[in-house]
């Protein structure tokens, strides 16, 4: 019988730390319901004392999943705990508390201002008075690997006894060696009185791209839970990436048999969503859900997988739910397929929904002779977002002559039925359509982040725009895509606004 590990997700929390990886509510629950799908044992909602959104956004997504446990982030402090309490107490499965406390001399000294007692005393208090309204309670020992081995089992048996039912090592800065963190996780194994009553975590970071082997090297000394990020978004160089340690744990069978519940089909879907609603997206070598993952490009190594996947693929790419062009869909395909093949990708979607983008498929294969899974999905991503849409496009116009300014005339259509039109000028097509949204919305706002991609390849690919707007310090993503560059960036631009106004 293979040895169950615990996924403890964080993208919601950590990686939604990340620099330009925040999430408004409404997306942060599309992730929330797909995490749930995905299997994952334990979803960290959000930190909620640290802002009311974040308290309202685990308040909502708590409400809403049943599969998963949800948990909320504390300092050892009362308030935070009674934040936690607010944002949990009506969750619709046995939430969780996670407390936190540094315990390495450098953290003592210098953040915390504490003597080890202290910080012993502290951890303790708040597991005792988190116990008290939640069963599930975890504590992590910021900056364990950094920690003195002895004191952090010393803490460890100290929360155990209060309460505590998970105890986790973070090596916050990613300072540690695989070898090394493994031995750590065995040596609080074997030197933590009570630990039997608790299951060890892990939760490592990337700064020297060591992450997924410290997390694996965890699991191999004991840890019964792993604690990673979608894409392994997180703050700095990251957390570890949960594709990776699933996969390593499922195609190697290493550790005793050691795998997750986690249903592999469902990567590269959710991983997909993270990166539309974030903005910001892997790296094309990434393992297991890169671009290029699974592309073979030397004629040696086709040759070798025309013959047999097996040569060089290591793992087959529908085992994490790649889409694969079996049929190919054009201007003559019909509703059935179409609808199909939506289904097949992981799309279910609303009969409206489904309505709406055939019309935009139909559209899309009299530009381009054949459309890709990758196409079909760009377009069901669009409007799977489910963002109440204030503003549409109506029409544009953009006139652009070398070495002079543009100009731009955008139409929006209002959801209250009237419309709006505005023509600005600016350095290019872009910023001229952007500024006469911004007279249209009467809302000006700072465009922080705007990046465009080609989503197949080939002269007929699709546009694909990336934005992320700020006003008053909060901030929404919106995407956009089209086979014109220039509507795919006002449809990222307008669906941003969307989300600000939703
Ligand atoms: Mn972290």
């Amino acid at each position: 019988m293979a040895r169950i590990i615990r996924v403890f997700d964080t993208t919601l929390r950590d990686g939604e730390q990340a620099p330009g990886c925040s999430m408004n509510v409404q997306e942060k629950i599309d992730v929330a319901k797909k995490l749930e799908q995905l299997g994952v044992d334990v979803i960290e909602a959000g930190f909620p004392i640290s802002s009311p959104g974040d308290l309202e956004s685990v308040k909502t997504i708590a409400g809403i999943i049943k599969g998963s446990s949800v948990a909320g982030l504390c300092r050892s402090l009362e308030k935070d705990i009674d934040a936690a309490r607010e944002a949990l107490e009506h969750a619709a499965a046995p939430p969780r508390i996670h407390i936190f406390l540094a315990t390495s001399p450098i953290h003592m000294e210098w953040k915390l201002k504490m003597k080890p007692d202290e910080v012993l005393e502290q951890a303790v208090s708040a597991v005792t008075y988190a116990k008290k309204f939640c069963s599930d309670i975890e504590y992590s020992a910021e900056d364990a690997s950094r920690s003195d081995r002895d004191f952090l089992c010393k803490v460890f048996a100290a929360v155990i006894k209060a309460g505590a039912t998970t105890v986790n090592i973070p090596d916050t800065t990613g300072y540690a060696m695989p070898a090394e963190f493994g031995d750590l996780v065995k040596y609080v194994a074997c030197h933590t009185p009570g630990i039997e009553k608790a299951v060890i975590s892990c939760h490592v970071h990337n700064d020297l791209g060591l992450a997924v082997a410290n997390s694996l090297s965890a699991i191999g000394g004991g840890a019964g839970q792993v604690e990673c990020t979608i894409n392994g978004i997180g703050e700095r160089a990251g957390n570890a990436s949960l594709e990776e340690i699933v996969m390593a744990l499922r195609v190697r069978n290493m550790f005793w048999d050691a795998d997750t519940k986690v249903d592999t089909t469902q990567i590269y879907n959710v991983s997909r969503l993270v990166t539309q609603v974030t903005g910001v997206k892997v790296q094309p070598n990434k393992a297991i859900v890169g671009e290029n993952a699974f592309a073979h490009e030397a004629g040696v190594h086709q040759h070798g997988v025309l013959a047999n996947r097996a040569t060089y693929e290591i793992m087959t790419p529908e085992s994490i739910g790649i889409p694969q062009n079996r049929m190919v869909l054009g201007k003559h395909s019909g509703r059935h397929a179409f609808d199909e093949r939506l289904k097949e990708l992981g799309f279910s979607l609303e009969q409206a929904a489904l309505d709406g983008i055939f019309a935009q498929f139909k559209v899309l294969a009299d530009k381009k002779k054949v459309v890709s899974d990758r196409d079909i999905e760009a377009l069901a991503m669009g409007v799977s977002a489910s963002i109440p849409e204030t503003w549409t496009l109506d029409t544009w116009f953009v006139n652009s002559v070398s070495g002079l300014s543009s100009t731009s005339t955008v139409k929006l259509r209002h959801k209250d039925g009237t419309t709006r039109k505005e023509t600005e000028v600016g350095d290019g097509p872009i910023e001229a359509a952007f500024k006469a949204i911004d007279r249209i919305t009467r809302k000006p706002v700072r465009l922080e982040l705007y990046e465009l991609g080609a989503i197949t390849g080939g002269k007929t690919a699709q546009g694909e725009t990336m934005v992320k707007i700020e006003r008053d310090g909060k901030r929404w993503n919106g995407r956009g895509v089209s086979t014109d560059i220039i509507e795919s960036s006002i449809k990222a631009y307008v669906a941003a606004i969307n989300a600000m106004e939703a």
